[in-house]
């Protein structure tokens, strides 16, 4: 049994959560990851939102409407659901399921609202926040990826000041600056946690991968983050006055 779900499995499934705010790199991170780590699915969740650019329904998520959604609400087809950006986004309870009866475990890209939810529900769930090295690379970051218009970009740095903020609530934290150096890390993370949970011993090549997680734990990056958030907080004030 899956406590808090509802679910009967043997496997339970180790999920990890993974949030951002939006251009801080966390999509180009997961793709990397789902490649090199086996046996970890993701989630698709579903959406009210309208499909951008490339994508395809099924693929980056399941596109919904609102009264389909409003529906599954009333189901209880979701292990959580919030509302982002005036669109629904959720995720199916299915999926759980499906990652159990495979002995896979689960990757959740979804935000802050979302990983509360999931962590009062399953607090072994672990998760990872993404954060860019400051304020002036996410803005570049986000026009480089010439994905929105400028006033969606406005909208996005303001949200992602609003967003770091909750960097305190996860148990690892990840400072995407080196592209290469972070798929590593991520990677690790991932490892480690699995190696640590497996609760057998581990050989001195495993123990590497779990010590290069720790960096990250979240009581260790305190000192890295401050100056991050007060990249953030610098340009709000200036930005005011
Ligand atoms: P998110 O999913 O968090 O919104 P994306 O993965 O779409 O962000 O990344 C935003 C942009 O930044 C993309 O153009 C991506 O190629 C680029 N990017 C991601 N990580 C890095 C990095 N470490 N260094 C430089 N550019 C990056
Ligand atoms: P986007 O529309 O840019 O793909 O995603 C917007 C935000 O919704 C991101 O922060 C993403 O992590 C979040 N999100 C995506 N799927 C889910 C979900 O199933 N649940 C929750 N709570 N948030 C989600």
């Amino acid at each position: 049994m899956i406590p808090n779900t509802g679910m009967n499995a043997d496997y339970r499934p180790l999920i990890y959560i993974i949030s951002a705010p939006s251009g801080s790199g966390k999509s180009t991170l997961v793709n990397e990851l789902l490649k090199l780590v086996p046996n970890l699915d993701f989630s698709i969740s579903y959406t009210t939102r309208d499909l951008r650019g490339s994508e395809q329904n099924g693929k980056q998520y399941h596109f919904v409407t609102r009264e389909e959604f409003e529906q599954m609400i009333r189901n209880d087809e979701f292990l959580e659901h919030a509302s982002v950006f005036g669109n629904y986004y959720g995720t199916a309870r299915r999926f759980l399921q499906e990652a159990a009866e495979k002995k896979h475990d689960l990757l959740l890209d979804i935000d802050v609202q979302g990983a509360e939810q999931m962590k009062r529900k399953l607090p072994e769930a672990v998760s990872i926040f993404v954060l860019p090295p400051d304020r002036k690379t996410l803005e570049w970051r986000l026009r480089k990826r010439s994905e929105d218009a400028e006033e969606v970009i406005a909208r996005r740095l303001v949200t992602a000041t609003r967003e770091i903020g909750n960097y305190d609530k996860y148990d690892y934290i990840l400072i995407n600056d080196d592209l290469e150096e972070s798929i590593e890390s991520l990677q690790s993370i991932v490892l480690s946690e699995r190696l640590l949970r497996s609760g057998r011993p581990l050989s001195p090549e495993e123990h590497k991968t779990v010590q290069q997680a720790g960096p990250h734990r979240l009581a260790n990056v305190r000192d890295r983050v401050g100056p991050i958030l007060a990249s953030f907080r610098d340009h709000a004030h200036s930005a005011r006055s």
